[in-house]
Parts: C-alpha cells; structure tokens; sequence
C-alpha cells in the first residue's frame, strides 16, 4: 500500500459524510494532540478525545497503516505502570516554506515534526512585479523540489512568503505578481503540483518565531521585520492576529512623519519614508552626494549600486557614516515601535530582519527611543530581544506556515 494516499486522506477537504468524516475528525485532533504533547498513551489520548479505549485504538491502528503515527514502545509513566506511547512520524510527510526577498530566495523543507531537514539559503533572484520574475520564482521552487531526496507526494503543502498586502484566506497577492484573475495561490499550486498558502512575509517570520524561536511563554508579542520595508507580525493571546483581510499589520505605512517624501505605497510621510533599509539607502547616497565620506565610496563602490547588505557589512567594518545613518533610522523605528507598545502593552517585542546584523548599532538606539517615546509604566513590561532564527526566520516560518494550515492549526 503506498503512504501518501492515506496521508491526503487524512488531509483531504472533500466532503465525505457520517462516520467517515467523524473518523476523519477524529484523526487530526489526534494528530494535533500529538503535536503538541510528542507523545501520548491510548488511555491519554481516550480521555483526550472523550472516546471508548477500544475505538481510540482502530484509530491509532488507522494512523499507523497511513504511516502518519507509529508505536515508540512501552515507556515508563510516573506510576511506574508500562503503556505503549504513540508519536507522529518525522518522515511520513513533508512541506515546503518558500520565503521571497528582494535579491534572494530561502527555501526549506519541513519534515511532519518540524525539523527542517534540508534549507538552501541566499538563492539569487530579482523580485520584480514582472511575469518574468514570477516565471523565475517557479523555476526556484521546482528545481528545490527535484533536488529534494524525498518522494514528492509527501510533500504536502507549500508556502510561499511576499512582502506587501497578502490575504491569506483567499490566495490573492495585491502588491507582487497580481497578472492573473484566480488567486495567486491557485496559479502556484498548478505551477508547481503541490497545494500552495500565500503568507505575508514578515507574519511567516513572525510565525517562526513565535514556534521555535525567541518565543518561550509569551502570549503578546510583536514582531518587526527591519529590512527594505518595515513589517510587523502580531501574537495575541497566542494566537497570529490577521485583521479582516489579513492586512494587519502595516507599521512602516503609518504617517509618522510630516514631510514631503512619497512613499512607495502612494501617501507621504510613512515610517517607511525615513525609517526603513530603503530610506537608509536614499539618506546614505544624499550624504555622500553632500560630501560625506565612506569606506564604501572609497572602495569604488557606486551609490546607486548600493544594497542594503553593503552598508550592513560597512557599518560591522566600522564604517562611520553607516553606523551614524543606523543609529538615526534606530531613533525613527524606535518612535514607530514606542507607538505600537503605548497601544498593545506587549511582553515582548523581537526585532528581525537584515538590519538586525549590525547588532548593538541598531538596537540601542531602539532601546533608548522606546524610552524617550513610549509610557514609562507600559514599556516597563515589555522587553526587547533580537530574533533568535535571524534569516532562517522567514524560511521555518513559512515551512511552519504550511504545515500548519493544512492541519487547520494556525
Ligand atoms: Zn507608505
């Protein structure tokens, strides 16, 4: 018998009635139960779904034919009394977290107990609202999956991380790759023959590190992604909150700032105008245009040539300029942050995203911003930490992602 078409049984939306769909039902609570306790008795998992012993084992025995569940034998419980503990299997199943940036793609595989099994970081790649690039994406993702060493009818889900206004429940993209009437998803999910969630880039990161990173026992926590833009992904009461069409979220688009710069978006005076890699990238090229110097500059480099990782790496050399121009966007991020503290009264904000690389040059003039900015008895409660996945936050955020809606967790 072969594995995955019981798996996609498991998984599967079509509607099936009576006893079938109950079975069905029954199977994912198990197999949730399992994710989260790792392992569990027959006797545990009885009370657990308010059903008989006997019918609790057809189950399980059903999970071990799909090759989802196995017996991990007779291990001690506190009484001393020897039951069988039942646990999923890492291999049984798959799924793929596909995080887009704007010169590099990270993609990873997931195995069905989250450990990230195989990951290819920094694939070169232009993101531009063009069908060539949308065409390149494809061609990243299906030459991951043929390289992979897993049968790919494992492979579950997949999910894909885009910056800019995503709505997660129906598919669509507004701000990449908006070309086709269906639903971006659908146009994936046919491309690459594997069913496909889209997700906003900073939430997937956010994701990640709510499940497996900084995260311990927080339940009210803020995520903001320091890159090009500025993002935010936001945990409350342990749960991702999305808003109405999951635009959620949209920190580096609030006008903080009354100056004349347009924004990306179309409005002036966005955080993102002042406070973003983008803008540090704008102000570092008007100082050096101004006369100021840089190691960058006097490396050959030309302004316009710029990324956002090379005033990174300057600023970690020691480059003055960088470290000051970081230091000054610090102090504008920190306003936006000092905002979103005085409204949400978070135990915990994460900071994330490549400008997080510099370290103390960025987080300390957060640090005392949000002092300076935010109430004194709010920020008392919150602290801040750098993310623990760094730029892997975004790929097991994703993969994570995946997993996870498909079995109707997130
Ligand atoms: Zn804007």
């Amino acid at each position: 018998m072969s594995a995955h078409h019981s798996i996609f049984g498991v998984f599967s939306e079509e509607n099936i009635t009576g006893v079938a769909n109950k079975n069905q039902s029954l199977k994912r609570t198990i197999i949730n139960y399992l994710d989260v306790t790792a392992h569990a008795t027959i006797a545990d998992l009885s009370m657990e779904l308010g059903i008989s012993p006997p019918k609790t084992t057809s189950l399980i025995n059903e999970l071990i034919q799909d090759g989802l569940v196995q017996d991990e034998g007779k291990i001690d419980s506190t009484g001393g009394r020897r039951a069988s503990m039942f646990g999923l299997v890492a291999e049984s199943c798959f799924f793929i977290g596909v995080d887009v940036n704007r010169y590099s793609i990270n993609i990873g595989l997931l195995d069905f107990k989250k450990n990230l099994v195989t990951v290819k970081m920094q694939v070169p790649y232009n993101l531009e609202n063009t069908k060539e690039s949308f065409e390149e994406l494809i061609t990243i993702i299906k030459k991951f999956i043929a390289e992979l060493e897993v049968d790919r009818n494992q492979i579950l889900a997949a999910c894909i991380n885009l910056s800019g206004r995503v709505n997660t429940t129906n598919g669509y993209s507004y701000s990449y790759f908006h070309f086709y009437e269906e639903p971006l998803s659908a146009t994936i999910e046919n491309a690459i023959g594997i069913r496909t969630f889209l997700e906003n880039d900073s939430r997937a990161m956010a994701y990640g590190e709510f499940h497996i990173g900084t995260v311990k026992t927080e339940k009210n926590v803020l995520f903001v992604n320091l890159d090009y833009g500025i993002g935010l992904g936001i945990l409350i009461d342990g749960k991702v909150y999305y808003g109405k069409s999951g635009f959620g979220g949209e920190l580096g688009h609030v006008p903080l700032f009354n100056n004349q710069i347009i924004c990306h978006c179309g409005k002036k005076g966005c955080l993102e105008t002042e406070a973003s890699g983008q803008a540090l990238l704008r102000i570092f090229k008007e100082k050096i245009e101004q006369g100021s110097t840089s190691s960058l500059v006097k490396n050959g480099m030309l302004p316009e040539q710029l990324r956002l990782d090379d005033i990174i790496e300057a600023a970690n050399n020691e480059d003055v300029l960088s470290i000051e121009l970081i230091g000054e966007i610090g102090d504008k991020i920190g306003r936006g942050i000092a905002l979103l503290i005085n409204i949400f009264n978070p135990e915990l904000v994460i900071l994330g995203g490549s400008l997080i690389e510099t370290g103390d040059y960025i987080r300390l003039p957060i640090r005392s911003a949000l002092n300076k900015y935010s109430l004194s008895l709010v920020n008392n409660d919150t602290q801040l930490r750098l993310s623990k996945l760094g730029k892997k936050a975004g790929v097991v955020g994703g993969c994570l992602m995946a997993r996870n809606r498909l079995l109707s967790m997130v």
